[in-house]
């Protein structure tokens, strides 16, 4: 029913439309919620709190420690649970999903709508919140569904996590971000309004459009990738001349930039053009590592879809199938030398190359290899939050922050694994799931 529909009923009530209209004229004060769970990991340190409760009001924390919970709140009792800050995906593509066979999927998605993918992309972004992630970095889309999608959630027409987008990943022809090489009379190939660019003038105007139609962040290309078809995996596919017009153009702008990255040659000139942040990085070498963390260079791994990719590589076409073999079996190695040399880490998954909502497998592929839990977790909530720069916002539980929690069962650091299976999930003091029966 619409609210204008409602609205005409209250009018035609013949009785308490007077009480009615005063309730609307003075809403009453925001329900105070108390969460108890046997422990809290408030994301403000390693260790976790036992017997701490968090208060939350309207969609803001108010407290969270011991104290005796304020008299009249409505409590949720989550029992043997962890308590945490609502997740936070830096690496999503919330309007696509790859199909299990990789032709099919591509076919389905070429054929639909942007309105069509847009249904699609409405349920990917609610399975994500539903999984505990209450934020995520969308970078890279088509057909502008990300704007619509984020705007669409701010305004409360459908439920999904927060939203930070890129709108067209930037890139060079032919290259990762570029479409599939049709021939030019039967697909129109792309320029700078989709992102793709030749030299510095033509990439600047492309990060302007981008940030024109709402990005929050610009992504770019600069090396080649794994699912795409032409483009050798590890080589620079930007110039330096075209990464410095494109970084100092979103920095005027306070937008970050995120490089899908691969080959260590192309981050290092990613690097040395000013880039935040390294996605992937399967052949970083150790020296450029070192670089990133003397730079505050964030590493988002995507250990998600090295997995993924791992696991479905004979369904690919030969060419990607060998370029995801390689790319999966150098980046193990990789991560394990960015934890010992200490580069800046924030959770990222890549999903869409996977399907939607198994985000949370992220922490259990980082401890795996060597991560702490309590540093995996921190880069799924407090360290993602500074890459993003929402960290006045959310990222960890302390009074003043936005209402964003989950709660997964046990006692987190002993089973990183209850972070795919979270029995709580608050969005801006909204309960979006709730499996403890209180
Ligand atoms: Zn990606």
């Amino acid at each position: 029913m619409t609210m204008l529909r409602i609205a005409t009923l209250i009018a035609a009530a013949p009785l308490g439309t007077a009480a009615l209209a005063q309730t609307a004229d003075a809403p009453a004060a925001p329900e105070t919620v108390v969460l108890k769970a046997a422990h809290v990991f408030d994301s403000t340190g390693t260790a976790l709190k036992e017997g701490a409760t968090v208060v939350v009001r309207g969609d803001r924390i108010v407290a969270v420690g011991t104290a005796a919970p304020p008299a009249g709140a409505r409590v949720i009792d989550l029992g043997d649970a962890t308590l945490l800050p609502g997740f936070i995906d830096a690496h999503t593509h919330l309007t696509d999903q790859f199909d299990k066979d990789y032709y099919h999927g591509f076919y389905n998605r070429t054929m639909r709508f942007p309105a069509e993918q847009a249904m699609y992309a409405a349920m990917y972004a609610r399975r994500t919140l539903e999984a505990g992630f209450t934020t995520v970095r969308n970078v890279g889309a088509e057909d502008f569904i990300d704007v619509g999608l984020r705007n669409g959630i701010n305004a409360g027409v459908t439920e999904g996590p927060r939203m930070l987008t890129a709108v067209h990943g930037i890139g060079s022809p032919g290259g990762h971000f570029d479409n599939y090489a049709f021939p030019p009379d039967r697909v129109k190939p792309w320029g700078p309004i989709e992102g793709i660019c030749s030299g510095p003038e033509e990439c600047r105007e492309a990060v302007r459009y981008q940030m024109k139609w709402g990005a929050d962040v610009i992504k770019i290309a600069a090396s080649g990738g794994v699912l795409s078809e032409s483009d050798p995996v590890d080589v620079p596919q930007l110039t330096p001349e075209e990464l410095t017009a494109i970084i100092s153009e979103a920095h005027k702008w306070n937008r970050k930039v995120a490089a899908h990255c691969h080959g260590d040659t192309a981050a290092r000139l990613a690097i040395a053009a000013g880039v935040d942040s390294i996605e992937h990085g399967s052949f970083l070498s150790e020296d450029t590592l070192k670089l990133m963390k003397a730079k505050g260079v964030y590493l988002v791994p995507t250990r998600m879809a090295v997995y993924w990719v791992s696991k479905m590589a004979d369904t690919y076409p030969p060419k990607i199938a060998a370029k995801a073999r390689a790319a999966a079996a150098a980046h193990g190695n990789m991560f394990k030398t960015a934890l010992r040399v200490g580069v800046p880490i924030a959770l990222g998954t890549d999903a869409g190359v996977y399907p939607h909502g198994m985000n949370g497998m992220e922490f259990g592929l980082m401890t795996e290899l060597g991560m702490s839990p309590a540093a995996a977790l921190l880069a799924g909530t407090r360290d993602a939050a500074k890459l993003l720069g929402v960290e006045g916002e959310v990222g960890t539980l302390e009074a003043g922050k936005a209402a964003d929690i989950v709660a997964v069962p046990g006692n987190v650091l002993n089973d990183i694994h209850g972070t795919e299976h979270p029995v709580f999930v608050m969005h801006l003091g909204h309960v979006v799931v709730n499996k403890s029966g209180s």
